[in-house]
């Protein structure tokens, strides 16, 4: 087996990357660990929401461009946020070309492109038929129309070098190695989440007490390799992920949704002493990252009081509204007439999380700063006020992993000299610099992939014309 092109990944980036290849002329080898044509990976179980920094792709660029900015924060704008903003119209069209189909999910802009059909709005896991699925299902029948298929069972282990160049990979084949010769090797792997010792050195200090939210099929093989092979690696520190109910670990109905971010949002979240240890106007992504960083990761518990309950929390818009979906999923809610009482039934310090109101409640009222500050977005902070008083421990799910390996415009692979790598690019999750930072960006997984393994695969055909 030779290609002209060799993917690792048959994820979003990867059947894109090998959909456009092949469209180029080019001859893709589409590698995947999966064992069966059903094979999981986070393409396949997403909402299937495609969006950019939660605007509508179809935007005019520079309304998108400002977005991306605004949520990454200027100071940390990167180049590659802008190929995000240039090229999500061009993805969208590529990607009903390939014949998916999308409904528009409500008035909230960022909902405008759904995959069809969509997943209900209900608690647990619900993949298969859904969206996602017949999109993976869709661009893999493509890929064999266009003469080319997908290779299952197949974990690529270690990138084959000659000189500086990238000329194949190094593949797993039931227990037997094989080489595969190539001109390009593009990583799509889906980041590294699933590998607990890459989740220590750069997440949390106890990445077994977060909760995989998602397929976990990303170890960070490709990030081994790229490293290996001296490339740069960036963000490492952050990841898409949201607060879930902490029974998540045993009730599998409990995630990927609900998420309780939308409460936190709006409230308080504190550890065992019943203090605030972040910034909940930030929203969920950032405060998942912030509980992963804890010592102990299982011990952040949101509190809110009866308004939050059946006022936010029972409205049914996106995400699916915790009021009553949470409870009937088999989550816990704590309740009590006080605070004292409901402090000691979460395992909480009474004298802490009564400190911890009074002052909170007097800042929002007086408008005074709380520490650690809350900023005020569009996660208005509501007083803990009325009885009775809730609580729900939480966890932080991982989704993905947002930094990874350098990339260029182009998806070329960085080095650490700054240099690219030749005949290495990388796409989907398995990048990094487009999300993350201080703020812990989300920009959109889906299109990140989609639009990463377009420019892989034109980048690669434009190399192998300039070569031939
Ligand atoms: C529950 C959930 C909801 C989500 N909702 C949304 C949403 O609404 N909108 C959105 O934009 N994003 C969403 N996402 C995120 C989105 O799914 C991902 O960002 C995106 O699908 C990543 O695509 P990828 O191809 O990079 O990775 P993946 O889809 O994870 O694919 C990577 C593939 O690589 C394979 N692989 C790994 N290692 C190897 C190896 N060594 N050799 C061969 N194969 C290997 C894996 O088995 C996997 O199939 C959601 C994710 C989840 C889990």
């Amino acid at each position: 087996m030779s290609g002209d092109i060799v993917i690792i990944g048959g994820g979003l980036a990867g059947l894109t990357t090998a959909n456009r290849a092949a469209e180029l002329g080019l001859n893709p080898i589409l590698l995947e660990q999966g064992s069966n044509s059903q094979y999981f990976c986070n393409s396949r179980l997403a909402g299937g929401i495609l969006h950019v920094a939660f605007k509508d792709l179809t935007a005019a660029p520079e309304d998108i461009a400002a977005a991306i900015r605004a949520q990454t924060d200027e100071d940390e704008a990167t180049v590659l946020g802008s190929v995000m903003a240039e090229d999500c119209g061009r993805a969208l069209t590529w990607l009903r070309g390939e014949g998916a189909k999308f409904i528009k999910g409500g008035s909230l802009e960022f909902m405008r492109w759904i995959l069809a059909p969509p997943r209900p709005r209900g608690a647990g896991l619900d993949w298969k038929g859904r969206g996602p699925d017949v999109l993976l299902r869709r661009l893999t029948a493509n890929l064999s129309d266009r003469g080319k298929t997908l290779r299952l069972k197949m974990r690529a282990r270690e990138l084959i070098i000659e000189g500086d160049r990238v000329t194949g990979v190094m593949v797993e084949n039931g227990g037997a190695m094989e080489i595969i010769p190539a001109a390009a090797v593009v990583i799509s792997d889906g980041g590294f989440q699933a590998n607990m010792k890459l989740m220590r050195r750069y997440v949390s200090p106890a990445p077994q007490k977060l909760l995989q939210r998602g397929a976990a099929t990303g170890h960070g093989d490709g990030l081994m390799m790229a490293e290996a092979a001296g490339a740069k690696l960036v963000g490492m520190d952050r990841f898409y992920g949201h607060l879930l109910g902490r029974q998540a670990f045993e009730i599998e109905k409990l995630w990927p949704y609900p998420i309780v971010d939308p409460i936190a949002a709006h409230s308080i979240v504190v550890d065992e002493a019943g203090r605030r240890f972040l910034d909940e106007g930030m929203g969920g992504v950032y405060m998942a990252n912030e509980v992963a960083k804890l010592d102990n990761p299982l011990t952040a518990t949101v509190v809110f009081d009866d308004a939050v309950w059946n006022g936010l929390a029972a409205d049914n818009r996106y995400p699916p509204c915790m009021n009553p979906v949470f409870v009937n999923a088999g989550g816990t809610v704590l309740e009590a007439g006080d605070l004292d009482t409901l402090a000691k039934k979460a395992g909480i310090s009474a004298d802490g999380l009564s400190a911890t109101v009074a002052a909170y409640n007097v800042a929002i009222q007086s408008g005074a700063a709380h520490v650690p500050v809350r900023t005020v977005t569009k996660f208005k902070p509501q007083p803990i006020a009325q009885s009775p008083f809730r609580a729900i421990p939480v966890c932080a799910g991982i989704t993905y992993t947002m930094g990874g390996i350098a990339i260029d415009r182009d998806s070329r692979v960085q080095a650490q000299s700054g240099e690219v790598i030749p005949g290495l690019f990388a796409a989907g999750s398995a990048s990094g610099g487009i999300e993350g930072g201080r703020n812990a960006a989300y920009l959109g997984g889906l299109t990140k992939a989609v639009i990463t393994g377009l420019r892989a695969a034109e980048s690669a055909a434009y190399e192998a014309q300039a070569a031939a």
